[in-house]
């Protein structure tokens, strides 16, 4: 496994821009990693670990370097709850660390870098610099996900009889008999309406 300055700059040309956020989710993922210990993610490792994360942000990115978890390999899921928290999980013993960034960190930013001029700086020495516990809250959990949605999973395809679209993975739902896609079953998912 690379250092935390090696895994840093390859996450800023990943996600092309270095930032708070970028410093933060390294520092989650590696925790996340050794807590599991899982020494190499995007090798040896690789099939041992699906990542969960929280919030689409900066961090989300570079959690995503550090783990080489991503959304096409499906080792990477999106849970849409605007928190900064991921959940590392190791496939092999089914048991995970869930870390939550603290609300208290970005206090502590402010107070002890207050020489440091502008928020951004401020938060990005306090998260290359703060002890874990500072940063952190962890939580082990157990988390059993449906074979389905691990990576390799081969599903039957079907085609959606109401909307004539093709569906992967067994996503459908059963309306009167009918199997249906997700949006056609439930309408109120759909993100657009027809123009
Ligand atoms: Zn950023
Ligand atoms: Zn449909």
């Amino acid at each position: 496994m690379e250092s935390f300055d090696e895994l840093l700059v390859k996450a800023e040309a990943a996600h092309g821009h270095m930032c708070p956020g970028q410093i933060l989710g390294v520092r989650m993922a590696l925790l996340g990693l050794e807590r599991l210990g899982i020494d190499d993610p995007r090798g040896a490792d690789r099939k041992r670990l699906i990542t969960y994360i929280e919030i689409d942000r900066c961090a989300t990115d570079a959690i995503g370097m550090v783990t080489g978890c991503r959304l096409g390999k499906r080792s990477l899921k999106f849970r849409d709850w605007g928190k900064m928290a991921a959940t590392f999980v190791d496939l092999e013993s089914g048991g995970g660390i869930r870390i939550v960034a603290l609300e208290d960190s970005r206090e502590l930013a402010e107070k002890r870098y207050a020489h440091l001029e502008g928020k951004k700086a401020q938060q990005m020495a306090a998260y290359r610099e703060l002890a874990d516990d500072q940063l952190f809250r962890e939580q082990r959990v157990r988390v059993a996900p449906n074979p389905s949605e691990l990576p390799g999973y081969r599903g039957q395809r079907f085609l959606c009889p109401r909307c004539g679209e093709g569906v992967n993975f067994g996503l459908f739902e059963e309306v009167n008999g009918d199997k249906l896609c997700l949006t056609c079953a439930r309408p109120q998912l759909r993100y657009w309406t027809a123009e």
